[in-house]
C-alpha cells in the first residue's frame, strides 16, 4: 500500500516537472518580426481617441493585443531604445553608431542556441547607425553569431546615412520573401525624421505611412505559405517625443517626460487572442525576453520579463 502511494507520488511529480520543463509546447509561433516605428508620441497613435493617424493598425485591433502602458524606461533616444528591445538591457549607449551594445542580442543568442543560419536573423533599418545592433562588445559574443544586416543607404550600414522608408519596405519584402528569417527587426525612420524638421503635417503623414507598411506586412505574412499561421508581428517604438509644453515639444525627445517615455506595443500572432488591451505596465526590455520565450531559447542577460498576459 505504501509502495503504491509512493509510486503515485513519483508519477504526479514527474507529470508536473514535465509540464514545467516544456512550457512552450502549445506555442504556434516559429517566426517573429519586430517593427520599430521611430519616435511617434502615444498621443498621436493609440492614445488619439479615434486612431485617426493609424487607421490600418486600428482596423487590425480585433486580431491583436494592445499594450496601453508600454514604456521606454531607459534613455529615450533611437539607439538606446532599440538596444533595450534587442538585448533586454537598458544601456546608456551612444546614439550615433559609435558604440556596440554591451550585451548579446536576441539575434546572436537565437543563432547560437538554435543553430540558426545567418540568413535566419535579419536587421533591416532605414537608419544606418542601427547596424550596431548586430554585434556586441561582450568578448564571448563579439563578431560571432551576427545577423545579416541591410541598414542605411544601399543597405551598406554605418556611415552611409539614412534612407527613405519606402526603400526599406521594398528591402523588407524582398528579404522576407527570399530568406524567411525566423527573427527580424525592421526600423522605419518616420515619423521621427519629419518631426525633427518641425513639420507637423509630415510627422502625422509619417505615422500613417508606417502604419500602412505594417498593414501590408501583415497581409504579406498572412498570404505567405511559410509564414502564415506561424508568425508573430510586434509593432513598437524606440521612444516617444516631448509632451506639449516640455522643451521644444514634438520636435524633440530624449528626457524622461511622459511623452518621451510612453510608447506602444501592438502584437499580432497565432498565440494571442485579439481584441484586447492590456493596461499593466511593461517596458522595452520585456520584448527581448518575450521574443526569446516565443522562439524557445533563454536570454540570461535580459532584465525583462515574459509578458504572460499576451498568451492568456
Ligand atoms: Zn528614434
Ligand atoms: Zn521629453
Amino acid at each position: 500500500m505504501k509502495l503504491k502511494l509512493l509510486n503515485t507520488l513519483i508519477l504526479v511529480t514527474l507529470l508536473i516537472s514535465c509540464r514545467k520543463d516544456n512550457p512552450y509546447k502549445n506555442l504556434k509561433t516559429e517566426f517573429v518580426i519586430i517593427v520599430v516605428i521611430d519616435g511617434p508620441r502615444y498621443s498621436e497613435t493609440w492614445g488619439e481617441i479615434n486612431h485617426t493617424y493609424i487607421p490600418y493598425q486600428s482596423s487590425l485591433y480585433n486580431q491583436g493585443v494592445l499594450f496601453a502602458n508600454f514604456q521606454n524606461t531607459g534613455i529615450t533616444s533611437t539607439t538606446p531604445g532599440h538596444t533595450a528591445i534587442v538585448t533586454g538591457v537598458n544601456q546608456a549607449i551612444d546614439n550615433t553608431g559609435q558604440e556596440l551594445p554591451a550585451n548579446p542580442s536576441i539575434f546572436q543568442v537565437w543563432r547560437k542556441e538554435k543553430a540558426g543560419a545567418a540568413s535566419g536573423a535579419w536587421l533591416i533599418c532605414s537608419k544606418d547607425k542601427l547596424a550596431v545592433l548586430a554585434n556586441s562588445t561582450d568578448p564571448s559574443w563579439s563578431n560571432q553569431y551576427m545577423p545579416l544586416t541591410n541598414c542605411g543607404l544601399g543597405g551598406l550600414g554605418l556611415g552611409t546615412g539614412y534612407r527613405d522608408d519606402s526603400t526599406t519596405f521594398v528591402e523588407v519584402l524582398n528579404i522576407l520573401n527570399q530568406d524567411h528569417p525566423n527573427l527580424a527587426l525592421v526600423n522605419f525612420r518616420e515619423p521621427d525624421y519629419s518631426a525633427h524638421q518641425g513639420n507637423w503635417q509630415a510627422y502625422l503623414n509619417g505615422i500613417t505611412q508606417t502604419d500602412n507598411y505594417v498593414s501590408q506586412l501583415w497581409s504579406f505574412i498572412q498570404n505567405d505559405p511559410i509564414y502564415k499561421g506561424k508568425t508573430t508581428l510586434l509593432i513598437t517604438n524606440d521612444h516617444g517625443r516631448h509632451s506639449n509644453g516640455i522643451a521644444n515639444g514634438y520636435l524633440g525627445h530624449g528626457d524622461d517626460c511622459h511623452g518621451c517615455r510612453h510608447i506602444s506595443l501592438f502584437a499580432l500572432g497565432p498565440d494571442f487572442k485579439g481584441n484586447r488591451t492590456i493596461s499593466k505596465s511593461y517596458e522595452q526590455v520585456d520584448i527581448a525576453s518575450t521574443v526569446a520565450y516565443m522562439l524557445r531559447f533563454k536570454l540570461p542577460k535580459s532584465k525583462g520579463v515574459i509578458m504572460r498576459e499576451l498568451f492568456e
